[in-house]
Order: C-alpha cells, then sequence, then structure tokens
C-alpha cells in the first residue's frame, strides 16, 4: 500500500488516524491516507492565518507571486505522469483523459501566474478640487477550498491559482474518497519556493474535517465545488462568521439537437460530453434533447457508437471508459435508472451488469419523450446516464432545457446562425457551447445559474472573487 500525508505549514505529517483509498477498478484498498480532524484543520488554518500576515507572503510582490506560480506550473508539467497515474488510480477516470486534463491543469497556473501583476485597482474622477481618490484590489486572507473527488487536481487548480494570485493563503481540503493527486501534489507547492503555510493541503471527511474548516472564524472566503446538500451545509457554516462562498455546483445540461444540425458531428460530440469521465464530470451533456424530425435518426447513430465504446482496466490507453468512483455511485445510479424504466423510460442501450470486479456501470441511454419528468432526467445522476426527451419546435426545445433546477452548461446544434443567437439568450445557463461542448479554458470564466451556484471559476473573475476592494481618499 501507498501512503499519502497530510501537508501543514510546510511540512509533511500523519494526521489524528488513516483511512484507505480505494481502487475503483477493482474495489480494494490501495493506499493509506492520514486523516484530518479538528486539531489538524485549526492548525492548518493557524498556518494559513500567519502566513497571510507573514512578511514572506505579503510583502512579496504580485509578480514575485506570478513567478512562483510559474514555477509550480513548471512542476505539474515536469511531474504528469505521476499525477496522472495518481488521478487514475484514485479515482478510476482513464488515463488518457487524466494524462490530458494535467496539461491544461499547468496551463491554468500559468495564466494565473500571468494575472499576479494586473489586478488593477482605479482612479477615480471624482468632482472635488484638492482630492485624489482611488481603489485597491486586495486579498480577502484566508481561502478554505473544498474539493470534490472527480477532478482533484483540475478543480483546485481553478481555486489555488487565482488565490494565490491574488495575495490570499489556502487551506485546501481534498476530497475523502480521491485525495492522493491532491496530497501528492502538495511536495510541489513547497519545491515551488511558496513559504510555509501559504498553501496547505488537507484531507478527511466532510462532518468533522469540512465542518471545522467552513466554520472557522479565520477563514474569509469558501470555495466549494461539489453537490448542492453539501453546498447548503456549507452556506449555513460560512453564516456563523458571514464568510463569503463561491460555490460551483452539479448540472443537468441541455445537449439540444435541432433538425438542421450536422448530426455526425453532434452525435461525436454527444458521446464525449455524457460518456467521458463515465458521466462524473458537473458539465456532462447528461439531457439529450433532439427535434422530432432526426430523432430515429440521431439515436441509430449515437447507440451504434455507444456499443462501440471500448470498457475496460483505466490505466490502459487502449480503454475509452472506465469504472465510477465509488460503490455508492454505482448503487445511487442502478436505483435512479431502474425507477426510470418503471416510471415507463425506454432503455435504448446499457444498465447490464459490466463483467469486471469494481465499480463499473456501462454506458446508457435511456428515452424518456414519454416521460419528461421522469428520476433520470430531472435528477444529477453524475454517472454515464444520457436521458432522451424530443422537441417540436424551437420554443419546446428552450421550455425543456430551463426545466431544471441547474443551470450549468448547455450544448447547441444547428447551423442557423440566428437560432443560435436566439436559443443562447434564452437559455440559463453559465456556460452555452455551439456546435461544440466541454470546451475550458484558463481565460474563460465557469460557473452556474440556479443549483449550479454562484461565483466564477476560471478568467480574471475568478481572481476578481478573492479579492476586496479598498477605496482610498486623500487630501491634497
Ligand atoms: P460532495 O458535495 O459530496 O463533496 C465535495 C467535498 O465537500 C468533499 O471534499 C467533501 O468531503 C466535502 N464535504 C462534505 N460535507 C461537508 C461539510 N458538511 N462541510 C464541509 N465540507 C464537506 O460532492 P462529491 O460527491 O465529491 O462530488 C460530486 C458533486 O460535485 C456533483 O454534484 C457534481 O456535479 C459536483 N461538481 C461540480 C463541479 C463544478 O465545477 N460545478 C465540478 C465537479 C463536480
Amino acid at each position: 500500500m501507498e501512503s499519502f500525508k497530510l501537508f501543514i505549514n510546510g511540512q509533511f505529517e500523519s494526521g489524528a488516524a488513516t483511512f484507505d483509498s480505494l481502487d475503483p477498478a477493482s474495489g480494494q484498498p490501495w493506499a493509506t491516507i492520514a486523516e484530518a480532524r479538528a486539531d489538524e484543520v485549526n492548525r492548518a488554518v493557524a498556518a494559513a492565518h500567519r502566513a497571510f500576515t507573514a512578511p514572506e507572503w505579503r510583502d512579496l510582490t504580485a509578480s514575485a507571486r506570478g513567478k512562483l506560480l510559474m514555477r509550480l506550473a513548471d512542476l505539474v508539467e515536469q511531474n504528469a505522469d505521476e499525477l496522472a497515474r495518481l488521478e487514475t488510480q484514485d479515482t478510476g477516470k482513464i488515463i488518457r483523459e487524466t494524462r490530458a486534463q494535467i496539461a491544461y491543469v499547468a496551463e491554468y497556473y500559468r495564466y494565473y501566474a500571468g494575472l499576479a501583476d494586473k489586478m488593477e485597482g482605479r482612479v477615480l474622477s471624482i468632482d472635488k478640487a484638492d482630492t485624489e481618490t482611488w481603489t485597491r484590489r486586495e486579498p480577502v486572507g484566508v481561502v478554505a477550498a473544498i474539493i470534490p473527488w472527480n477532478s482533484q487536481l483540475f478543480l483546485s487548480a481553478v481555486k489555488i491559482g487565482p488565490a494565490l494570485a491574488a495575495g490570499c493563503t489556502l487551506v485546501v481540503k481534498a476530497a475523502e474518497s480521491a485525495p492522493t493527486p491532491l496530497l501528492a501534489f502538495a511536495r510541489l507547492i513547497a519545491e515551488a519556493g511558496f513559504p510555509p503555510g501559504v498553501c496547505n493541503v488537507i484531507t478527511g471527511f466532510g462532518a468533522s474535517c469540512g465542518t471545522v474548516l467552513t466554520t472557522h472564524p479565520d477563514v474569509a472566503h469558501i470555495a466549494f465545488t461539489g453537490g448542492p446538500e453539501t453546498a447548503r451545509h456549507i452556506v449555513r457554516n460560512s453564516a456563523e462568521n458571514l464568510s463569503k462562498t463561491t460555490l460551483e455546483l452539479g448540472g443537468k445540461s441541455p445537449f439540444i439537437v435541432f433538425e438542421d444540425a450536422d448530426l455526425e458531428s453532434a452525435a461525436n460530440a454527444q458521446v464525449a460530453a455524457i460518456f467521458a469521465a463515465s458521466g462524473q464530470s458537473c458539465v456532462a451533456g447528461s439531457r439529450l434533447l433532439v427535434a422530432e424530425s432526426v430523432k430515429d435518426r440521431f439515436l441509430a447513430t449515437l447507440v451504434e457508437r455507444v456499443e462501440r465504446i471500448v470498457i475496460g482496466a483505466p490505466q490502459e490507453m487502449a480503454t475509452q471508459f472506465g469504472p465510477l468512483c465509488t460503490a455508492q455511485q454505482k448503487s445511487r445510479i442502478e436505483q435512479l435508472v431502474a425507477q426510470s424504466l418503471d416510471q415507463g423510460a425506454r432503455l435504448l442501450t446499457g444498465h447490464y451488469p459490466v463483467d469486471r470486479p469494481g465499480f463499473y456501470y456501462p454506458p446508457t441511454i435511456l428515452d424518456c419523450s414519454e416521460t419528461p419528468r421522469a428520476a433520470s432526467v430531472v435528477n444529477e445522476l453524475f454517472g454515464p446516464v444520457l436521458s432522451v426527451v424530443s422537441f417540436r419546435d424551437e420554443a419546446d426545445a428552450i421550455r425543456l432545457a430551463n426545466d431544471s433546477a441547474y443551470g450549468l452548461a448547455a450544448g447547441v446544434f444547428t447551423q442557423n446562425l440566428a437560432r443560435a443567437h436566439r436559443v443562447t439568450k434564452a437559455l440559463r445557463s453559465g456556460v452555452v457551447w455551439i456546435n461544440t461542448y466541454r470546451m475550458v479554458s484558463p481565460l474563460a470564466p465557469f460557473g452556474g445559474y440556479g443549483l449550479s451556484g454562484h461565483g466564477r471559476e476560471g478568467g480574471m473573475e475568478a481572481a476578481l472573487e478573492f479579492t476586496t476592494t479598498k477605496t482610498v481618499w486623500l487630501r491634497t
């Protein structure tokens, strides 16, 4: 068994206890993890709090912070194979996906390295003689970054990068189900040369470690990615200290295919939109809304492609589809699909037992056109299940797309430019992809409407989330 420690105040330590991390492809324990409880969390926050005001960090120029982040980006690249190996081993996400993801994790750190010295205040043209007035952008303080299991390195990079660029310090909490990539990444923080305490990495369970962290009076901002139910706990916890929150939550993203779409390319995009990461992605295009007139043709193409997907061991490059991360995920998905079938959904492919150990569930498509409120249409499954609902016309497509408490992402497939604009404007969604899906860039803000959360990650917007504005008046 490999073992992983907590990273507090620049030192690795063993924690209050240990627990095992399971390999999703076998269901067996493969790593021993140090667990943070109240004492470790309190010491991590104290370290971050001290580091925030210590001259080694406070007096560092913005461009010097940028250089440290640049070094971190280089180290991520140099250690990409090991980081991808751990992410694959711990989450079951296939190696081709984790390798590709690590490459853009480095790009995010590089982007925020460049942004560190570009967070400018403004000079205000106040209508008063003998007065100069300006604003300064100042870091908010200690940030608690709470990360879900599905993409530890990416979902932490989109918080750590902008928070450090802004001059904040952090306590990063890795998810207990797959903490190893982030605990291993902590070594790179030390190697990059960040002063002790500037970025601490811990893990532990939500109810203990997470609660102590999010109720801590010295935490100024909680940057959370995870499910809406956990988000409600966290917002309640934040109320005590009125700490600021940014919430990146789930989705039930519509993938809309109009009759004039390029059906071949839409089918390719749909397969990747829902089945990448075995569907365990917040932006998964999990609701296919397809024009009635092309439905049969489109679904036939889709089923044919899905049935060719190669299910296998996540470590092998030939594998196109791996296991789910946890046994709980698998049984929840099985139950919701069974419930949808009982409600009248029609099984087009999938929902069979995969003949492998571990937490495998196959790519599944359900036609829910007759049951548009079926459990699989309404709930985020966070798994490889596509629910199909057909629509009559554009207004019907928009109504169905917006008929969700979530609003994270949407895909619009049409060759009619005017329609693409009209539909995009009408969608209640933080991201809209037109004739493509799942494109991300460090330059592009990302976040949701409604139950998908608030605040933005990516772009300048993310860095500004970690700052507060000070207005200065000078009598000349
Ligand atoms: P989760 O909400 O169960 O857990 C996320 C993190 O919160 C974990 O680190 C967990 O330990 C911690 N946590 C749990 N209870 C806590 C508490 N009371 N106080 C503080 N921390 C607590 O989510 P998950 O199952 O790990 O991830 C799946 C969810 O994340 C899905 O809903 C998915 O859509 C969402 N997600 C969203 C995005 C996005 O960017 N919008 C990206 C990936 C995943």
